[in-house]
């Protein structure tokens, strides 16, 4: 089919991590290693006799995300051997992965929360674009916490506030927290970000209690059925028709996750997101969870996405605010699938302290 051959041809894509890259020169420096190196790889790889063609090593700007670069489909092992890719100036992350911390439109002096954060790459890019403010990152799972530490003391240089009782991330348990500082992008008037890394479900914060009852924005990316990405892609009919278990078991959870999230009494925004083509996992779910917080509108999240048209469903038509919801496909987009919802508060809510 079409989709299998567009995700058999994805582009690789790397984000410029601009806490580590802070200067404009410095940017176009690191692309001009970038190029030189995938260069030289593709040429070793034409005298040791393989099948490789110049485009392979191809660095081009992404047309509409900022700081995103396009590569090569075949460039990864390539990219292996380019040092910023092991120090985190370069960030692999998939177009779509990009989208949610952008539609945040945080400013600064945020307070931010992630629900549901490991591996981090949302994390770590609300972290760079948010600049100043507080951010705590839940993740209620300890062996991901553990990637999500890593990746973090990586890409934004977080590190743990108490020096003395270093934690390292084969100790990270249920319950287990860590408060630190990122990196403060140089050059700019940027602070630097405030972390709070909680191994925890989120679904046990009391929105009204401090400092929850502060949060401004929450970034809401469940455990999906994976859908839109390559290796699962081929979600059978029965799913589709929202007949398997697990989707329907997904979307139970996908609801109270962002039910829980709109209950925060001073939340601006809650950006929900998937990466899943399912309705029910996707619209379905906004859909209900809507009905008992009137409080929240869904608006236009990026005015510059534009989405595949629509197909023709001949299920139930879908609300008149999906229009606004973002979804990203392997053909239109040539990036995985996903799709994405911006949920602002639109009057105070009934539970909204003066
Ligand atoms: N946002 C991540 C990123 O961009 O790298 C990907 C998140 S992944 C789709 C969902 C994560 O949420 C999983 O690591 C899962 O363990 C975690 N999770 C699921 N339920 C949770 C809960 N109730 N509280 C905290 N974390 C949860």
């Amino acid at each position: 089919s079409e989709a299998k051959e567009a995700f058999a041809s994805l582009p690789r894509y790397v984000r410029i991590n601009r806490l580590q890259v802070t200067q404009k020169r410095d940017v176009d420096a690191l692309k001009e290693r970038l190029k030189k190196a995938l260069f030289a790889a593709y040429q070793a790889d034409l005298d040791a006799g393989r099948a490789v063609s110049p485009e392979m090593a191809s660095v081009e700007d992404d047309a509409l995300v900022p700081e995103l670069l396009v590569l090569h489909p075949f460039s990864r092992s390539w990219l292996q051997k380019v040092p910023e890719a092991g120090t985190g100036a370069l960030v692999l992350q998939d177009r779509s992965s990009c989208l949610s911390a952008l539609a945040a439109k945080l400013v600064p002096g945020d307070f931010v929360v992630d629900t549901c954060a490991a591996p981090g790459s949302k994390t770590a890019h609300a972290i760079e674009l948010l600049g100043n403010g507080r951010l705590a990152a839940f993740e209620r799972d300890s062996k991901r916490a553990a990637a999500l530490l890593k990746r973090l003391n990586l890409l934004v240089g977080f590190k743990a506030q108490r020096k003395k009782k270093k934690m390292n991330e084969s100790q990270l348990k249920l319950g287990s927290r860590i408060q630190g500082r990122c990196l403060a992008g140089s050059g700019t008037s940027d602070a630097g970000v405030e972390v709070d890394l909680r191994v925890d479900d989120f679904l046990e914060t009391n929105p009204l209690l401090r400092p929850w009852s502060d949060v401004d924005v929450l970034i809401v990316d469940p455990s999906c059925s994976g859908s839109g990405l390559p290796e699962h892609h081929l979600v059978d009919a029965m799913a589709e028709s929202g007949k398997s278990a697990r989707v329907k078991r997904l979307a139970a959870f996908q609801k109270r996750i962002l039910s829980h999230a709109l209950r925060f009494p001073r939340a601006r925004t809650v950006v929900y997101s998937t990466c899943s083509t399912l309705r029910l996992e996707n619209e379905d779910v906004v859909e209900e969870v809507l009905r008992n917080h009137p409080s929240f509108q869904v608006v236009e999240a990026l005015s510059w996405w534009r989405n595949a048209p629509a197909q023709a469903s001949s299920d139930k038509p879908f609300p008149s605010w999906a229009k606004y919801c973002l979804r990203s496909d392997p053909v239109t987009h040539r990036c995985r699938g996903f799709f994405l919802c911006r949920l602002d508060r639109c009057k105070p809510g009934p539970d909204m302290r003066a």
